[in-house]
């Protein structure tokens, strides 16, 4: 068994651990992303809901997403970090913002998403895949 991910908000109210792997990770590019991260992208890695214990309550903001699926984006209430979310469309599977981890370096990206909605100074590089919205049969 590999070290649990773990990760925090900023003033450490909140806090998560997962006991998975990641089973995706990877750069989105969409608005939502863009707003809620305060730079071009957000970095996300999906765990399996099951894995996924947190301390602390976090606020949560629904929305619907480019793709027209309900997203709950969580953050905390008392410093604003975001933390993870959840997609309608893909039950059972939590996207931890990897701005969120206490390793940052468990990141290893695989992809970028809606990088047709990528800013000019945020294109994604040639050394990943790039999908212009999500990858085909997501
Ligand atoms: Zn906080
Ligand atoms: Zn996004």
């Amino acid at each position: 068994m590999t070290k649990p991910i773990t990760g925090r908000c900023l003033c450490g109210a909140i806090q998560y651990s997962s006991a998975a792997e990641p089973m995706m990770m990877g750069h989105c590019h969409c608005e939502d992303c863009r707003r809620s991260s305060g730079s071009g992208h957000s970095s996300h890695l999906a765990v399996p809901e099951g894995s996924f214990t947190i301390t602390g309550a976090p606020k949560g903001y629904k929305r619907s997403a480019d793709s027209g699926h309900m997203v709950t984006r969580f953050f905390c209430g008392a410093c604003g970090s975001a933390l993870y979310s959840t997609n309608d469309a893909m039950p059972g599977m939590m996207f931890l913002r990897a701005s969120s981890l206490d390793d940052l370096e468990i990141f290893k990206p695989q992809m970028h998403v809606y990088a047709a909605r990528a800013a000019s100074w945020d294109r994604p590089g040639q050394d990943l895949p790039a999908f212009e919205t999500m990858p085909p049969g997501m």
